[in-house]
């Protein structure tokens, strides 16, 4: 059996999916003449109780334009070591928007107000970068799909709201926050200034994401997604896929989450592991006891035919997603298992 939980984006869309993505109707979308990228737009500006909403190729670009709008050369944003924005937008943040990164050590990705506060540049010392902006990121990434608790999330705006920060959400797994969690859309919308959303994780689309904002902020976002190359012709295609996954798929997710803790549960009797990170969504984090080599465990896996990603210092990183069927699951518990 071959089984691949690298990531939730190497799912390929569903036959609803593909048949939503045929059907679609299309335009120009360089001319903001194609009603299906329109009508995802709109929708999930809606959802979220936000004025706008614009449709990128990927979440690394609406995190580079959210950061973009946000900043002028010089300033600063603050962020926990180890948000994607800092790590796997290949440095983006200097190069498109020559904009420095003040990182916090947070637990597991995610960052406290009182830390946000002890990060900010005082504005009238000049020696120092201007602090303009806090990204947080929702569920974490490399923190193993942590979720943060929302009383801190109103905390974060109330120190951004006295200090005069934008404030981003990298939300490319915000679905699986949302998920877990009693908040709504909606609430998020009220709190941050521009949230990034992935459709292509967990939701399964082939491609893209939204960024969300005011009408004032998504007018710059356009600009800034031309100059970067973003502008698509005919989306529609790709945009009823979006429109799609979150009226059908986005309840599958807790089958995600579940499969997730069934990891979880496995691993905590597994001999060769020294910790598991608590598992919230769909992300699993574990380390190895020191006997173990990384390398050798995903080779040992790999040739059962599982693929898994190591993280480095002995961690390994297992992720679920929609394609990860009850039949692959149930040959990776006991092999798991097996492998005591
Ligand atoms: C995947 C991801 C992104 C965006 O990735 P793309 O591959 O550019 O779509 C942004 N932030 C986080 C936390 C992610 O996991």
């Amino acid at each position: 059996m071959k089984v691949n939980l690298i990531s939730d984006t190497v799912t390929k869309p569903s036959q609803g999916m593909l048949d939503a993505m045929f059907s679609a109707q299309v335009g120009d979308d360089v001319f903001k003449e194609d009603p299906s990228v329109n009508s995802l737009e709109s929708e999930l500006a809606k959802l979220f109780e936000m004025e706008a909403a614009l449709f990128f190729p990927s979440g690394t670009m609406t995190n580079q334009t959210a950061i973009k709008i946000h900043t002028q050369p010089g300033d600063q944003l603050i962020c926990d070591h180890y948000s994607h924005v800092y790590n796997y937008e290949g440095g983006g943040v200097s190069f498109n928007s020559a904009v420095s990164c003040r990182l916090i050590e947070g637990n597991r990705g995610r960052i406290t107000a009182s830390q946000v506060e002890e990060s900010v540049n005082p504005p009238d010392f000049y020696h120092s970068p201007k602090t303009r902006l806090v990204c947080l990121e929702n569920s974490t990434n490399k923190g193993g799909g942590a979720v943060y608790d929302f009383k801190e999330i109103i905390d974060i705006r109330e120190i951004c709201d006295t200090h005069n920060l934008a404030f981003h959400l990298d939300g490319a797994r915000l679905w699986n926050a949302l998920e877990v969690t009693d908040e709504k859309p909606k609430d998020y919308g009220k709190v941050f200034d521009t949230i990034s959303l992935c459709l292509s994780k967990g939701l399964g689309c082939p491609v893209g994401s939204v960024l969300l904002g005011s009408q004032v902020h998504i007018n710059n976002a356009l600009r800034i997604r031309k100059i970067f190359g973003g502008g698509m012709r005919q989306a529609g295609y790709l945009a009823a896929a979006g429109s799609y996954a979150i009226q059908h798929h986005r309840k599958d997710l807790n089958e995600d989450h579940r499969k997730a803790k069934e990891i979880e549960s496995v691993l905590l009797t597994c001999n060769y592991v020294e910790t598991v990170e608590p598992v919230s969504t769909n992300i699993i984090i574990f380390s190895l006891i020191s006997a173990n080599s990384e390398l050798d465990f995903i080779g040992n896996l790999n040739q059962k035919g599982i693929d898994l990603i190591t993280l480095g210092k002995r961690k390994i990183r297992i992720v679920t997603h929609r394609d990860y069927s009850q039949e692959q699951h149930d040959y990776v518990l006991t092999t798991l298992a097996k492998m005591n």
